[in-house]
Order: structure tokens, then sequence, then C-alpha cells
């Protein structure tokens, strides 16, 4: 049986884009009208503190088709991403962000990628332009050394711009972690996938929601959540140095068998002392960023608290594992 393509569900993560509403909600419906789907969009207020939700009403009462839900606070893009996925009721869903970077006019190509059969459609960015040229260069090494290190690929110029079909919004759903780094889950949960070239604009209004301290615990979240050869290099280091210490030993006890003790030898010995707790504190400090994690997930904590719904009712279409969704009310008595 193929499967329907006929609707399609907008999701749109915002963090204080107040200012961005208007512009993106008559884009998008200007986009939609060259399209042969049915469409709605789910916002997620993402813990917005200016008149992000205020706005998001207006637009609902406005047009229907604008649905929103506001989490109970910030729980970051990749799980506001989770909860529009959940939440989505499409045939397939299209993640986009909310300051225009991404041009909704892309959608259309999408949407033709995913009638000929493609599960996942991502926008590639045809360059970085709009990156000032230390993040750009950092992206740069950042990719190289998750290349290096995850046996997952990251297609190139790749970001959270694409379409999931129905059974790829699935499998998303159903994956569990806390510590999501959707880029790498999009490669990883598969399926027939092809890239769309676009070409990033300038943010619209209201700034850039990333700091460089959340941009760093995001790129580390990448790499321990895909892989763990760090845990390896480790070990790998220690059997290197434990060889090397054994071999400078037997080289130590010929050369003082055949000349007698004749050096000090205290900088080197402060030296290996200092360089090994260096060594053993890395490692430690790389164990610790598992253990971490792991702990993070067998809290089985939900990934977010849904405080509102605008124009949507009722549960996620499905849920993530546990219990994702807070009714409103907070199921205490009516
Ligand atoms: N965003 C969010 N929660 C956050 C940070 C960002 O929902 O904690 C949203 C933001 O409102 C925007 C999108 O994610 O719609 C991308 O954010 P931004 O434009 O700041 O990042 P960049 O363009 O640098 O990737
Ligand atoms: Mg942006």
């Amino acid at each position: 049986m193929t499967p329907s393509r006929q609707t399609l569900t907008i999701i749109v993560p915002v963090l204080n884009e107040a200012a961005s509403l208007g512009e993106l909600a008559a884009r998008l419906r200007s986009a939609m009208a060259a399209i042969d789907v049915t469409w709605d969009v789910v916002f997620i207020d993402d813990g917005s503190t200016d008149l992000t939700l205020e706005g998001l009403r207006t637009l609902n009462a406005g047009d229907a088709r604008f649905k929103a839900i506001s989490l109970s606070r910030n729980f970051g893009k990749e799980r506001a991403i989770a909860a529009g996925l959940a939440y989505a009721t499409g045939d397939a869903a299209v993640l986009i962000d909310a300051d225009l970077q991404h041009p909704p006019e892309v959608i259309g190509e999408f949407v033709n990628e995913w009638r000929k059969g493609y599960d996942i459609v991502y926008g590639q960015r045809l360059d970085r332009k709009t990156d000032g040229p230390i993040r750009r260069r950092l992206a740069q090494l950042y990719y190289h050394i998750f290349k290096a290190l995850s046996r997952t690929t990251l297609p190139p110029g790749a970001g959270d711009f694409r379409l999931l079909s129905r059974r790829a919004v699935t499998a998303m759903n159903r994956l569990g972690e806390r510590e999501r780094f959707n880029k790498g889950l999009y490669s990883w949960i598969g399926f027939p996938s092809v890239g769309v070239p676009y070409r990033v604009a300038e943010r619209k209004s209201g700034t850039a929601k990333w700091s460089p301290r959340k941009l760093l615990h995001f790129a580390l979240d990448g790499i321990f959540s895909f892989s763990t050869v760090p845990l390896r290099l480790s070990s790998i280091l220690g059997v290197l140095i434990s060889v090397g210490a054994f071999a400078y030993g037997l080289w130590f006890l010929v050369y003082t068998l055949l000349y007698g003790i004749d050096r000090p030898g205290f900088p080197s010995l402060i030296i290996s002392i200092m360089f090994l707790s260096g060594i053993q504190l890395i490692s430690l400090g790389v164990v610790g960023e598992y253990l971490g994690r792991v702990y993070e997930e067998v809290k089985a904590r939900p990934l977010y608290l849904v405080a509102e719904e605008v124009g949507l009712t009722g549960r996620p279409q499905e849920a993530g594992v546990g219990p994702v969704h807070v009714p409103p009310n907070g199921g205490g008595p009516p």
C-alpha cells in the first residue's frame, strides 16, 4: 500500500520570535498556496519570555491552520522539535526556523521529492555566508572530527530544515533519548533521503538564540551520543604509555647494570608524574561525560512538558517514551 501524501504539518520551534511571526505566517501562506497539499502549522513555543505566545494565539484566532503548543520552560531547540514531531498529524512534517533563514518557497521542492518516494528531504545550504568566519571554521573542524569519530554520517550542509515522511516521523518519535542531537538522529533512522540545495537568508528580525556555550554543549552532545571512540582513546593511550614505560624501564635496568647509577633524574620524575596525572584526569573526565549522560537517561524524565495547547487538543499523535505530555490542567481535579 503506498502511503498517502496529501497532508503536511509544518513545525516551527520558536524562542522569543514575536517580531518574526507575522512575516513568517505571510510567507508560509503564499508559499503553501502554490503547493497542492492540505497543510497546518504547529509552533512550539520553547519558553519564550516576550510576546510570542500572545502572537501565536492571535495567529490561531485568525487562521485555525496555525496551531501552537507552549512548553513549560525553555527545553532547547532539539526537544522543541521532538515536541513538534509528536504533535504533527500530517502525512509528512516539515521543520523550519522562525527567522526566515529557511525560505518557505523551498517546501514546494521538498514535496516534489517526497512524492517521488523519498522519506527524508533535507535542505542543503549552498554556503555558510551568514555565519561569521570563526563559526564557519569551527563548524568545518567539528564535522571533520565527527566524521572521524562516528559511524553516523552527516550529509554536508544539512540542518534541521527538512521534510520527514510519516514513517520517518514515527521513527523519530520512537527515539527516547534525552540528549538529542537531531542532525545525527535523522541519519541514524535511515530511509531514502535526498538533498535540495537552498540559499540561507539573513535572519529577518530578532537575534540568534545560540550562545557560544549552548553551541559547545550541542557540539559535545553530538559527539558523545554518536561515538564511543573517546572512551576507547583512553584505553589506547593507556596501553601506549604502559608499553613506553615498560621499554624505558628495561632500558634503565640495562643501563644501570652496565654503568651504575649516575643520574639524579628529578625532572623526568616530576614531568612523568604530571603527564600521567593529566592523562588520568582527562580519561576520568571522558568517562564522566558518558556517565552523566547515562544518568540523564536512567532518570527517564519526560523530554518536555506542555503548558498550553493553542488550537490543538488532546494527546500528541505518537508519544515518545515516557509520559511526554502533561494535560494543561495537570491531570488534577477539574
Ligand atoms: N529556538 C528554540 N529554542 C532554543 C533556541 C532556538 O526553539 O532554545 C528556535 C528559534 O526561535 C528559531 C530556531 O530555533 O526558530 C533557530 O534558532 P536561531 O535562528 O537562533 O539559530 P541559528 O539560525 O543560528 O541556527
Ligand atoms: Mg536562525
